[in-house]
């Protein structure tokens, strides 16, 4: 291979995980470059107004995102059918909704690895955070970190609902869930008022990778902007580089030690182009480097259904403000999936509110077992990825929603016997027909690449070498809850197993 221009590791994708190993890498004095297909757009002012985190999916769609094909599920709305990640700096951490969400210990116990150690996960959380908060277990919490969270604060919609939920839990199903500030550092069930975001209420912004390490920490880490990866190149079942798109132009670049995928939905999508999959690729014209069906399957995500009501707007007053991040206010719980007895209650609940008289009651399915796929459809690496969810497809997924809801009809029914003004909007008379109608995806796609089946527990690929994929697709087991903290771990467990270095900071 003629190598224009050779480096130890080359890390494909900027995004969350890419950043947070590419940034521990040059830190700690490695040789690192890293190919990102979007590039920097930090400066842009609807990136941080905290107003339009949640619709700038909608109104920046093809600034931001990257454009995937998703395959239409009869069992959802059309509407839900859009598949996609960030395609800038920070990766979808630069356009998501920022909740910060830890992730409980009993999943990273069967990741295996470094993940199956609680003192290193709790290391890295508290490495890299400064809390701004109440927890139960301060000491489990880091006040010097480089990403800012934030935890709102109670307001009376949310504490009726929470107790209301609690008592539901205790009378109807016999569960005893804990009610505590800091939702974070319990491993196991809980609930509380006080949502948690990576915000930076001191300058009114998002707390991405890329304003985290990048610009906070004056980093000089090389970044090649608009430079889409199209193939890692190999020298048997070596991986030697990366062809990539460059302005225009087809350039490679060498890596001496490693090359690193962290494209997030299209790291499964480049390892087929790469040659790495089942043998439906040659039809598309794409040699094999190495036979591994598993690369792209397994596609698991959450599903998200909202059911409204209505609520005083004295109770509610502040909230308008509290789901535009300025109040951060929100409240949730999750049961502990160990158990089967709570396997049918296995979600988040969550407030958030449209308008002062209303409340948008949010069942958060964090464990289907549906399973779908990503494909490829042609020998175009530049095509979009085939996103085939699949949602649904378990029986048990609906059934386990049509139960979510039974929970929000005795929630929200306590709450209208209790309390004066509240009253459930949303008709949940024929459950199976308000799932059809009323479920939709979130962007915690994880899975394709995972550990187990395409990666070894180093992370590195199996079946060939000096190959490694580092974010979300190597998650063999989803969280119960969202992804971007999990992506971080997994970046700083990558760092761990390629230096060698326990004793890192930020
Ligand atoms: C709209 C939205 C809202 C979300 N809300 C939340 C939330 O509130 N809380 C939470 O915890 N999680 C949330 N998530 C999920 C979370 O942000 C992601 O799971 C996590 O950021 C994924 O990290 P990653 O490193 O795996 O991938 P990404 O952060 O997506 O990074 C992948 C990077 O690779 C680049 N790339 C891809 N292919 C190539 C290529 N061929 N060549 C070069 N570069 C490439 C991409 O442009 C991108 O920069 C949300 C996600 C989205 C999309």
């Amino acid at each position: 291979m003629a190598a224009e221009e050779r480096h130890d590791y080359v890390v494909v994708g900027a995004g969350t995980s890419g950043i947070t190993l590419a940034y521990l890498l040059h830190k700690y004095g490695m040789d690192v470059v890293v190919l990102e297909a979007g590039e920097d757009r930090d400066h842009d002012p609807n990136i941080h107004d905290l107003k339009s985190f949640h619709g700038l999916e909608s109104h920046y769609r093809n600034e931001y995102f990257w454009p995937e094909n998703g395959r239409p599920n009869p069992r959802l709305p059309a509407d839900g059918n859009h598949y996609s990640g960030g395609r800038l700096w920070g990766g979808s951490s630069s356009i998501n909704e920022a909740w910060y969400w830890r992730g409980s210990q009993f999943i990273y116990d069967r990741w295996g690895g470094l993940f199956a150690h609680e003192a290193f996960c709790t290391d890295v959380f508290r490495k890299l955070e400064t809390f701004h908060g109440v927890s139960q277990s301060p000491n489990a919490r880091g006040d010097r970190g480089p990403f800012a969270i934030t935890q709102g604060s109670a307001y009376p919609v949310g504490e009726k609902f929470i107790a209301a939920l609690h008592s539901v839990l205790k009378d109807d199903y016999g569960l005893e869930v804990p009610v505590v500030d800091d939702m974070h550092t319990v491993n196991g069930p809980a609930m509380s008022v006080k949502a948690q975001h990576f915000v930076d209420l001191s300058d009114k912004k998002r707390v991405s990778t890329s304003v985290s390490l990048l610009k906070k920490k004056g980093c000089t880490l090389a970044i090649k902007s608009q430079a889409t990866a199209l193939k890692v190149l190999f020298e048997g079942k070596k991986a030697v580089g990366v062809r990539y798109l460059h302005s225009g132009e087809t350039k490679t670049i060498h890596a001496n030690k490693k090359v690193i995928v962290c494209a997030g939905l299209r790291s499964a999508f480049l390892l087929m182009h790469s040659g790495i999959g089942d043998e439906t690729l040659r039809q598309y014209g794409i040699p094999m480097t190495h036979v591994n069906p598993e690369v792209g399957r397994h596609l698991t995500n959450h599903l998200l259904l909202l059911t409204k009501l209505k609520v005083p707007v004295a109770d509610n007053k502040d909230i308008a403000e509290a789901v535009h991040f300025k109040g951060l206010t929100a409240v949730s719980a999750f049961p502990d999936p160990k158990r089967r007895d709570l396997s049918d209650i296995d979600f988040e609940l969550t407030i958030l509110s449209p308008a002062p008289g209303e409340a948008l009651l949010a069942c958060f399915f964090v464990n289907p077992e549906s399973r779908g796929q990503v494909s490829v459809c042609s020998g175009d690496p530049l095509h979009p990825v085939v996103v085939d969810t699949n949602y649904l497809s378990a029986a048990e997924d609906t059934a386990k929603l049509e139960r979510a809801l039974e929970v929000v009809e005795k929630v929200t029914d306590r709450l209208a016997a209790t309390h004066e003004g509240y009253q459930r909007v949303s008709d949940l008379s024929d459950k199976k027909s308000y799932v059809r109608n009323n479920a939709v995806h979130v962007h915690h796609w994880t899975g394709t690449c995972q550990i187990g089946k395409v990666l070894d527990e180093h992370l590195d690929v199996l079946g060939v070498e000096h190959l490694m994929v580092a974010d979300t697709s190597s998650i063999p087991e989803i969280v119960r809850g969202h992804t971007y903290a999990p992506a971080l771990l997994i970046a700083a467990a990558a760092f761990v197993e390629l230096t060698g270095i326990s004793n890192w900071d930020f």
